[in-house]
């Protein structure tokens, strides 16, 4: 009775007589369930921020992440005011994912530096990794910071790719997406923005790669809440857009380049950027996630 006075059922606001109660009451039950999320929001929107926005504004924000079309409209906003990104710049899938694995917490040229060294060495692949010793391997990829892990990390991939595939990379993509993930993830110094690199950009497997950056424009439009999972945020994507490697190839390029030219952590420059039509009006929030460094300084360039 109560949702009945509060929330009007949409049938019968366009003036069909032949609405079911029953379908009425489901539908306002529905809504009732999307306002009460909002409110929450709205509450850690309260605690995190002292000027509190008005609750219509944020509904406003939220309901837009249920119509499937806007992230699709993004690409294309981004696609057209940028181009083509061609990512990833690698001359081969192995390199790709030495790189992904190296630009973890530092810079795209810090990262090239590395691969720079790795390829004098003769060390860029599956088989000399596994060969080298790791306090060589650490003293090749200095430049990429936190060199003695990744070079374990580095270790820990290609133990994996002999163990599980045989030292075939191609054997290994030939695994269906969802069990690679899997096994990637369990894999030393693989997480899931890595995995789904190595996934993308490597293998041509249709997955999209959340980052920093994707998160903090998501937040700002409100298509993301704060401290949302990973997989949450990869959903809304899957869900919305064909699920096309190339796509999201493209997509997460361009995502990168809009935070880096425009949608900085502290001073974004949305009267410049080319998603500023679809952001709610909304105060943007002082810090979304920090930025990762290998894209706040340098991005990958195109070789
Ligand atoms: S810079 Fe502004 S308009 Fe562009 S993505 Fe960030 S919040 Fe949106």
């Amino acid at each position: 009775m109560v949702l009945k006075s509060l929330i009007p059922c949409p049938e019968e606001q366009v003036g069909d007589s032949s609405a079911s109660e029953g379908r009425c009451t489901a539908k306002r039950f529905l809504t009732w369930t999307k306002l009460a999320a909002i409110v929450r929001f709205d509450r850690r929107f309260r605690l995190c921020r002292k000027k509190t926005p008005p609750l219509t504004k944020i509904v406003h924000a939220r309901t837009q992440a249920f119509a499937p079309s806007v992230f699709l409209q993004y690409f294309e906003a981004l696609h057209s005011a940028l181009g083509p990104q061609r990512w990833w710049p690698a001359r081969t899938p192995f390199e790709v994912i030495v790189g992904a694995i190296l630009t973890q917490n530092t810079s795209w040229t810090n990262v090239e530096r590395a691969i720079g060294k790795l390829r004098e060495a003769g060390l860029l692949t599956p088989p000399a990794i596994l060969r080298a010793p790791t306090a060589r391997l650490a003293r090749l990829i200095r430049s990429s910071g936190y060199f003695r892990q990744k070079a374990k990390k580095l270790k820990a991939f290609v133990r994996f790719l002999h163990d599980e595939h045989g030292g075939s990379l191609a054997r290994m993509f030939r695994t269906p997406t969802a069990d690679l993930r899997a096994k990637l993830l369990g894999v030393h110094g693989i997480g899931p923005e890595t995995a789904d690199s190595i996934l993308l950009y490597a293998g041509q497997h249709p997955v999209f790669v959340v980052d920093a950056y994707t998160r903090r424009i998501l937040e700002r439009h409100g298509h993301a809440a704060p401290r949302e999972s990973y997989e949450s945020i990869q959903e809304r994507f899957h869900g919305s857009l064909p699920r096309k490697a190339a796509l999201f190839n493209e997509y997460h390029a361009l995502i990168v380049r809009a935070g880096k030219d425009w949608c900085r952590a502290n001073a974004p420059r949305c009267e410049q950027c080319p998603l500023f039509p679809f952001l709610p009006a909304l105060p943007l929030p002082p810090v979304a996630v920090p930025s990762r460094m290998h894209y706040a300084q340098s991005e990958p360039a195109t070789s």
